[in-house]
């Protein structure tokens, strides 16, 4: 039988050193969740605020939770206290409130811009004229409390790779583009996240810097 600890480990060393592994444990109860951490792993992602809570809670306090999944405006309070990266920001009113609650927190959050780039229209983020409208807004220049550390996409879940690379390709060269343009001299702008259990070796490839990963370390979810 294998081990929670065997899969990690498995995935860990197929990483290269310079991507940032986020461990998404969503649906997951603690135990596996302190099985990885036991193997010295500290970044743990989930998508959902009000599963996320009570994990952060009574797991080790030098986790680093990172949320992924679709935000609501309502619920950005209940993380800004403690939440290390948000990979899901896609309005300008969300990321207003971030910073409105990160203020309150007297905390600056690291925040990433999700992009719409699947094929499908199931899925959330922005697409290019709604991020270059979001960081022209005058309103964005005023946020104090958040730090905008790069661009999150999900590929079209297919298995047709051609179609997954040029996806994480295209976000890439939005990244290079964004950066040159409008982060230049800035930093914290340096990650891609992109990247899942399927196709986070194309990822990886096409120029990832955080590849999230529940199911290839985990097992299959059970809703
Ligand atoms: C669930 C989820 C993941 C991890 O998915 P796996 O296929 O289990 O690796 C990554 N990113 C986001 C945004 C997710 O919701």
């Amino acid at each position: 039988m294998s081990k929670i600890s065997d899969s990690f480990n498995a995935v860990k060393n197929t990483i290269p050193e310079n991507v940032t592994l986020v461990v998404i444990s969503k649906t997951k109860p603690e135990g596996d969740i302190l099985e990885v951490y036991n193997c010295g792993h500290r970044i743990f992602g989930e998508s959902k605020v009000q599963e996320l809570t009570p994990k952060a809670e009574k797991l080790p306090d030098d986790i680093q939770w990172h949320l992924v999944g679709h935000l609501q405006r309502n619920k950005v309070k209940f993380v800004a206290p403690f939440i290390s990266m948000i990979h899901s920001v896609d309005s300008l009113r969300l990321l207003k409130e971030i910073n409105k609650e990160a203020k309150k927190s007297k905390r600056i959050i690291d925040c990433l811009l999700q992009m719409h780039i699947a094929e499908e229209d199931t899925k959330f983020g922005l697409d290019r004229s709604e991020l270059i409208e979001l960081l022209e807004s005058p309103q964005f220049k005023e946020f104090q409390n958040v730090r905008i550390c790069g661009l999150m996409g999900m590929a079209t879940f297919t298995n047709n790779t051609n179609q997954v690379k040029r996806e994480f390709k295209g976000l890439k060269l939005l990244f290079h583009e964004i950066k040159d343009n409008y982060f230049k001299e800035n930093e914290a702008f340096k990650e891609i996240s992109m990247g899942m259990s399927d196709d986070y070796p194309i990822g990886i490839d096409e120029g990832s810097t955080m590849v999230r990963i529940g199911s290839a370390i985990f097992g299959e979810r059970h809703y």
